[in-house]
């Protein structure tokens, strides 16, 4: 392909990136320093930048008139599937199969890039579809962020993360119990075991359910479902293939035993007490609040029938918990990695995020790092992701106006380009 003009914009996908580009940004962040660099351009080789130099003359893509920053990261997504009633969502299942889900969700990826996510971290899907999708997605198939995947959460029998929970004992019968190649474990030979099929399949990360969750359909969103033993054979066996360990926890001790067995990650951390802040700070673990989420549910809560009667008081116990958290968090100096849940609530909404950050008491320029160079820290890739630099990959959005002033003109993203590929503009 020629170099980029005005009018070639809206590339398909696979489209490949122009061999040497420039953009003109009327300024830059840079999130490292905390600082913006008014009127440079950014030139581009091979979908990586080369180098960030003041303007002079006209570069290929003209920015400036936009702020432009490194390409956000959300560190929990769910990008195969998307919260509908419960009347849907059992019609769904009982008529649908794994691949109408896939075609359903090529949407949900293309929204989330175009929302400025050139790159998430999928933390579970059932049949392989999440990992189906960032196979999708690299080979140009189809449009949409990055990917970084769980493959199947880890969970135990009855816990957040079994695709039994629900079912009828005529179901549970016909389809069988899942077993560690289906994510579902009962003793540390059973948890090795899950840790090798996720890396047989092509997992990029290891999620664990270390408490219920509010959207399984079970009694408690609190409870601890691991042993400490499990938690040890995850945690090495994940090791032994390179993978982090991403832990949803909700309530207190399941988070502790989480910490203490050594995880990477706390997704969502709702009943954190002191002692798991202690935890936190001692073992550099990172918070990824999902504060969305938490916002959602509680909303839809107050509907009489989006939920099922397991679902709703779960919803509203938790939901309305999680910003107060990260506010908590935030203060005592925890480090905290973006992250939304986004598939919980529509997908493309993820930026509202930042707004709910910055009004739980985070500077702009913190919530922006904490999707950028956090987020890129967390996933292992800070030396290619979340930030603007020579030898980093060519991942830019930008908006109009100061979003250090505004945080929400985050949510309306005008430009987004991935690895010198525009998709947006
Ligand atoms: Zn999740």
């Amino acid at each position: 392909m020629k170099k980029l003009g005005a009018a070639s914009l809206l590339l398909v996908a696979g489209a490949a990136s122009a061999a040497t580009q420039t953009v003109d940004c009327g300024r830059l962040l840079d999130v490292k320093a905390g600082v913006w660099r008014e009127k440079v351009t950014v030139h581009i080789e091979n979908g990586s930048v080369k180098a960030i130099e003041p303007t002079k003359g006209k570069g290929d893509v003209d920015l400036s008139a936009m702020s432009c920053m490194p390409g956000f990261i959300d560190m929990h997504v769910h990008l195969t599937g998307q919260t509908q009633p419960q009347v849907e969502a059992l019609r769904g299942q009982l008529t649908l199969d794994a691949a109408d889900r896939a075609y359903d969700s090529v949407a949900f990826a293309e929204r989330t890039l175009k929302a400025g996510f050139t790159s998430v971290r999928d933390l579970g899907a059932s049949e392989g579809l999440n990992i189906a999708m960032k196979r999708a997605i690299n080979s140009g198939a189809i449009v949409g962020p990055r990917m970084f995947t769980g493959g199947k959460t880890i969970a135990t029998t009855g816990g957040h993360g079994d695709p039994s929970n629900g079912k009828s004992r005529e179901e549970r019968h016909v389809h069988g119990t899942p077993g560690p190649m289906e994510g579902v474990i009962n003793s540390a030979e059973e948890a090795r075991q899950a840790v090798r099929a996720r890396y047989q399949e092509g997992a990029d990360v290891i999620k664990i359910t270390a408490t219920g969750g509010v959207l399984s359909q079970a009694s408690s969103g609190m409870n601890s479902q691991f042993d400490d033993e499990e938690l040890k054979a995850l945690i090495a066996a994940a090791r032994d293939y390179g993978f982090k360990v991403a832990a949803h926890a909700h309530g207190t001790e399941g988070m502790k035993r989480a910490l203490k067995a050594g995880v990477d990650s706390i997704e969502h951390g709702t009943f954190m007490d002191d002692e798991c802040i202690a935890l936190f700070k001692k073992n550099g673990a990172w918070f990824v609040p999902t504060i969305s989420a938490g916002r959602y549910v509680a909303d839809k809560s107050r509907e009489p029938n989006y939920y099922s009667p397991l679902v709703r008081p779960k919803a509203a116990a938790i939901g309305p918990q999680i910003q107060g958290t990260f506010a908590r968090a935030y203060k005592a100096g925890v480090k905290i990695a973006f992250g939304t849940d986004a598939g919980v609530f529509p997908h493309g909404e993820n930026a509202k995020e930042f707004a709910y950050m910055v009004e739980a008491g985070m500077p702009a320029l913190e919530a922006i790092r904490s999707a950028t160079l956090n987020a890129a820290s967390l996933l292992g890739q800070s030396n290619r992701l979340g930030s603007l630099e020579a030898g980093y990959a060519a991942d830019i959005v930008a908006v109009a106006g100061d979003p250090l002033k505004d945080i929400t003109l985050l949510q309306k993203v005008g430009f987004v380009m991935k690895e010198g590929v525009v998709y947006k503009q």
